[in-house]
């Protein structure tokens, strides 16, 4: 048996309708904390989707500041500022309410309210030395996993993001709650929920740290996604498909915390960063073409998921993968989102900037089954175009 690490958020309450017992929740694990500082966004905040919560806190008479100043890929400003305001508030528990991006910010937050550190000293691995204040994740899409996972992205200049990851990131509670996920738009729906099981399908395939504990919940992921993304999208206030696409979407982060993500998101990222297409989005573009790229070293991992994925497929391991990739390309078209680089605006002269961006993303390349030099990238965005 090979000797491999595997961390996690040590509570988490898969529960629909818990936000409108969160203050009960905070009393119950964190009976010492008053003054709770809410991370989350303007659309979020004004839907009105949060107020059960609020309404709990308000009647066991927990003191709390909402932060709604999160935009998609948060600049480190917007980290700065809002760390700034827990601190004048004198907050001792921090809470992400969001997407991803809202649940990354409140990971820095809460370290940097727990410890005198600079946040221009934290980017890298393993580089945050001090404690943070108790850290509670409630997501509000399907698909980052970013409640279960040690890793903080912001965008630190024009285009440039770079990674906070830690230990320290790991939340102390995570809540799944469907009521939260459906008024979500179909096409966020399905891409989120494709970026989800690129989380379980590169974990399950990365060329380092992968272990059984990883693929166990790659594969129960997968299974739960894929089985529930059509009725998510088609029924959009389905509790049951909703409550099951975050159930899976959880353990694929709990995943790829601990066996990480590879090529697609290492090509994904410039997509987002220079055109800013969504972060599930700019996966779906270009999984199939980077997964048959991988072919040739992946294939009989590729066909194990089949089984999940395509399990109709018969013949060798290589007509099973494909199977498997066809079937992921059949989901993103069924779903209606765009499936070409150019209909997110990207042009053929905009793919060799695209190719050096992903050369760049070292920590996620070097996962990848098959090496990537610069020409296959090119020729992967190339094939998407
Ligand atoms: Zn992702």
């Amino acid at each position: 048996m090979q000797n491999f690490r595997f961390q996690t958020v040590p509570l988490i309450i898969n529960e629909t309708g818990a936000l409108a017992r969160l203050g009960e929740f905070i009393q119950q694990e964190f009976p010492a904390c008053r003054r709770l500082f809410i991370v989350s966004d303007a659309g979020l905040v004004s839907s009105g989707i949060l107020q059960a919560g609020l309404d709990n806190l308000d009647q066991l008479g927990l003191l709390y500041q909402l932060y709604a100043g999160v935009v998609p890929d948060p600049p480190e400003a917007v980290v700065l500022l809002a760390a700034q305001q827990a601190r004048e508030f004198g907050s001792d528990l921090v809470i992400g309410m969001g997407g991803g991006s809202a649940m990354d910010v409140a990971k820095l937050i809460a370290v940097l309210c727990g410890n005198d550190q600079a946040l221009s000293t934290m980017y890298g691995i393993n580089q945050i030395r001090g404690k943070r204040l108790p850290l509670v994740q409630i997501p509000t899409t399907a698909g980052t996993g970013s409640e279960v996972t040690n890793i903080s992205i912001v965008t630190t200049g024009e285009t440039t993001k770079m990674g906070v990851v830690a230990p320290q990131l790991f939340a102390d509670l995570a809540i799944l709650d469907a009521s939260l996920t459906t008024g979500l738009p179909v096409a966020t729906t399905a891409a989120t929920g494709i970026d989800a099981m690129v989380h379980a399908i590169e974990a399950y395939t990365t060329r380092h740290k992968k272990n059984p504990v990883s693929d166990m919940l790659a594969r129960q992921a997968l299974k739960l996604l894929f089985n529930h993304i059509d009725r998510a999208c088609s029924h959009g206030t389905d509790l049951a498909a909703r409550q099951a696409m975050l159930l899976g979407a959880m353990m694929a982060g709990q995943a790829f915390a601990n066996a990480p993500c590879a090529a697609v998101h290492a090509l994904a990222y410039p997509i987002g960063g220079r055109f800013h297409v969504p972060h599930g989005l700019s996966n779906s573009l270009v999984l199939p073409t980077v997964l048959r790229f991988n072919l040739p070293a992946a294939a009989e991992q590729y066909a194990e998921l089949a089984e999940i994925l395509a399990p109709d497929a018969t013949g060798s391991a290589e007509a099973r993968a494909n199977a498997m990739i066809n079937a992921l390309a059949d989901l993103a078209l069924r779903t209606g989102i765009p499936t070409r680089l150019r209909q997110v605006g990207i042009r053929e002269t905009d793919l060799e900037q695209l190719a050096s961006d992903a050369m760049q993303q070292t920590r996620l390349l070097g996962n990848n089954p098959r090496e990537v030099s610069w020409q296959d990238a090119y020729e992967i965005y190339a094939a998407v175009l």
